[in-house]
């Protein structure tokens, strides 16, 4: 408990560790813990269960049904949408930017994690935000870039983290593209993530040839054994060959 002291106003994480998480599973527990923390709202008083539709934490049925409309209609851009050809962690990491509740340095220190630097590991210039780490820095671009080529989509156009885990549906095309679309775009976030995270925890540097390489071989793991396009190959998939994808 000494790492968390929790006030009425605020809460206060501290990580002076006897030692940092050193095992691959240390890390990825770690980071699971953080990534908790960050959407888990901490008070300093005893625990209770809350409705969160309500302002006041009580039960209705009309907040329920309110919500369940919303659920099963969100209306084009509204909402997020859940993609099931790739895994519930890669999900949750596109939901946690379409939040705005990623654990960056921004976002740490927002959850007043005291940090001796809030600067991103990528390019060292600026505080790492969601809208630095995922499009602005100029890693992110650069990956973004090679994906536009890939895919020969036009360059994604998103001012902000959130724009990017819905801009396939601007794209043009049947929904099953479109779902492909957003498939290439969450491994693509998770690929920045997993670099960033290799980056601050091993201070091991991927350049962006090799982030691409892991970005087109695991959306292609996913789509034939999650959508199930078993007989699509590697070739077909680095040329894009849409006609031998069943879209
Ligand atoms: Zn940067």
């Amino acid at each position: 408990m000494d790492r968390l002291r929790v006030t009425l106003e605020e809460s206060i994480i501290t990580t002076q560790w006897v030692r940092d998480p050193e095992t691959e599973e240390e890390k990825s527990q770690f980071e699971e813990l953080i990534s908790l923390l960050m959407v888990t709202d901490i008070r300093g008083r005893d625990d209770t269960w809350a409705w969160n539709l309500e302002s006041d934490g009580g039960f209705t049925v009309k907040s329920l049904r309110r919500r369940m409309e919303q659920a099963s209609n969100p209306g084009p851009g509204l909402g997020f949408e859940w993609n099931n050809w790739v895994p519930l962690k890669v999900n949750f990491l596109a939901w946690r930017i379409y939040m705005g509740r990623a654990a960056t340095m921004d976002g740490l220190r927002r959850r007043n994690v005291h940090l001796d630097s809030y600067l991103c590991k990528m390019c060292g210039e600026v505080d790492e935000t969601e809208d630095h780490l995922f499009s602005g820095c100029q890693f992110a671009l650069a990956v973004w870039d090679c994906i536009a080529e890939w895919t020969r989509c036009p360059r994604l156009f998103a001012f902000t983290a959130k724009d990017i885990t819905t801009v396939h549906n601007q794209v043009r095309g049947s929904t099953k593209w479109r779902k492909l679309m957003q498939l290439i775009v969450m491994v693509t976030l998770w690929g920045i993530w997993r670099s960033r995270n290799d980056r601050v925890f091993n201070d091991k540097e991927a350049s962006v040839e090799e982030v691409k390489h892991g970005i087109r071989q695991l959306s292609l793991l996913w789509f034939k054994y999650r959508a199930k396009r078993l007989l699509v190959t590697w070739d077909q998939w680095c040329n894009m060959e849409l006609s031998c994808m069943s879209l």
